[in-house]
């Protein structure tokens, strides 16, 4: 069987190339494999089970249609008109430029609309309020970055994908489940399609390969298939340079502290470089009275995330702190320095996410479950193990990340209060960055990259705008 195109991953940014091209009329000779299930076949057992299950084949959380999009708390984050640059999501408009990416965005941003998405704009209303802390920040050190967001909620993300996926299949879009792409197929450096196998064999190495045809193979795995992308890329010599793994912890506090950068801005992007490393350190995917989530990654790696209900609401709200950690010479494997990090913190967690006190990380000592019971902050993630996230977390991340909160709690006062939360390990995977052109095309000729996964883009909106994108370029060539 040959088709137009195929796209590896059925995440935002591939579902958005297919909805494109469906509007295009190009739709009915394309095929989109993806690993995981059909989104209304998704759950998430730990509400039942109290605990991570670490679902097989795959964690329904970060696979199946939607890809990491359909449980996330579905932040679209936007841009503000005046500003000349984005700020957020990646590195699309060094590609596109700033003006076509600023019109993509709300082209696609439209499209969310169209499907169900809230027409509520955060951070648009609180002009004055949102200055005084951005000079607060700025004079302790910290940039804000504070664009408007809209928020999806995490229920109405998975309904709205549902809606997506209705619209592509009654467009006659072609789409695989539980089939994952072991590998692609390249002659004289063209690419001419792939080889999938089932992914209840996803560990069985002999397991019989189907050959699929295209002339146009587009790689949309998202973080969840940055892995599987490296060892690809390496293989077949796919161009990459060194790209960045971002390492850190979910931070929990009360409402109460964060009520007023909830109120006024949703999220608030803080971005510092504290002493003595410069690393550069940020605030990332805040969930105001929102809940602590696992997901698992490949050979079951735990890590942490958080999201939040339009309806459902806990007292506190949680946010990523992560540190953008470089590596060229003589060692270049970002992936592999994250995935170290996350499987010691996980073997201290038996297999769970570990979370600790702040107050106990000064004090230097571990925390123990029954010390919960009475602090004023208590995890919204119920399978978490109390431990010490500093015995795997290295010296320099720690440092890093500690010196930030002390800054940030100039900004926030409370934020370096001794009873938060601090989760771990919460990593960002991307691969390799792959090298690709003003259309997103490989070195491979007819090899495409979109999406997280090949470190283009960070985010749903972005994910979402890069499938538009190329479906324009591969109208115009199918
Ligand atoms: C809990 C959570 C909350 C989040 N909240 C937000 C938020 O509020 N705002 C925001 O902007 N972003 C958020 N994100 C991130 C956002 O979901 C991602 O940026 C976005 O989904 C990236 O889209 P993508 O298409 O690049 O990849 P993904 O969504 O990761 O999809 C990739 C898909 O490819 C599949 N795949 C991988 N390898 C293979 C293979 N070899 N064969 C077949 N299929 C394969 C995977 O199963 C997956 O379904 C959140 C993520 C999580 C997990």
């Amino acid at each position: 069987m040959k088709y137009d195109v195929i796209v590896i991953g059925m995440g935002p940014s591939s579902v958005f190339l297919a909805y494109e091209l469906t509007k295009l009329n190009k739709a009915k000779n394309i095929l989109l494999i993806e690993e995981g299930k059909e989104v209304e076949n998704r759950s998430c057992p730990i509400e039942k089970a109290g605990k991570c299950v670490k679902c097989k084949p795959f964690c329904n959380i970060t696979s199946g249609f939607s890809g990491a999009g359909a449980f996330s708390d579905g932040k679209l984050s936007l841009y503000n008109p005046e500003d000349d640059d984005i700020y957020v999501g990646g590195e699309l408009h060094k590609y596109i430029g700033v003006q076509e990416t600023k019109d993509l965005i709300d082209y696609t941003d439209k499209i969310y609309l169209d499907f169900g998405a809230d027409k509520k704009l955060e951070g648009t209303e609180f002009k004055d309020e949102i200055k005084k802390y951005y000079d607060k920040a700025k004079k302790n050190g910290i940039n804000l970055i504070s664009i408007p967001i809209r928020h999806l909620g995490t229920e109405k993300s998975h309904e709205l994908y549902v809606r997506i996926e209705k619209h592509l299949a009654d467009n006659n879009v072609n789409m695989r489940f539980n089939c994952m792409v072991d590998d692609i197929i390249i002659e004289n450096d063209k690419i001419k399609g792939v080889k999938i196998k089932d992914s209840n064999s996803v560990n069985d190495e002999n397991a019989p390969l189907e050959e699929i045809y295209a002339d146009n193979v587009v790689i949309a795995v998202g973080r969840k298939g940055a892995n599987w992308l490296t060892d690809l890329c390496s293989k077949h010599n796919i161009k990459t340079e060194a790209g960045i793994v971002d390492i850190g912890i979910r931070y929990e506090l009360p409402d109460e502290i964060m009520k007023d950068i909830n109120k006024y801005m949703y999220e608030g992007k803080f971005i510092g470089h504290p002493y003595p490393f410069g690393d550069k350190v940020r605030t990332f995917c805040q969930n105001p009275s929102g809940f602590v989530a696992p997901e698992v990654y490949d050979n079951n790696l735990t890590l942490v995330n958080g999201h939040s209900y339009k309806d459902r609401k806990s007292t506190n709200t949680n946010l990523a702190i992560l540190v953008s950690h470089h590596f060229n010479y003589p060692f270049n494997k970002p992936i592999e320095y994250g995935r170290n990090v996350a499987k010691n913190l996980n073997e201290l967690g038996n297999g769970n996410v570990v979370v600790q006190r702040l107050g106990d990380i000064y004090r230097g000592k571990r925390t123990w479950q029954e010390e919960f019971e009475n602090n004023e902050v208590v995890p919204t993630l119920k399978s978490a193990v109390a431990g010490d996230i500093t015995f795997a977390l290295g010296y320099r991340t720690m440092t890093d990340i500690l010196e930030f909160i002390k800054q940030m709690d100039k900004v926030v006062e409370g934020f370096a209060n001794p009873t938060n939360l601090l989760y771990g390990p919460e990593i960002k995977f991307y691969s390799n960055k792959v090298i690709i052109d003003k259309n997103l095309e490989t070195n491979i000729k007819g090899l495409y990259s979109i999406g997280d996964g090949g470190g283009l883009t960070r985010g749903l909106m972005m994910a979402s705008c890069s499938g538009v994108y190329l479906a324009r370029i591969l109208a115009e060539k199918i």
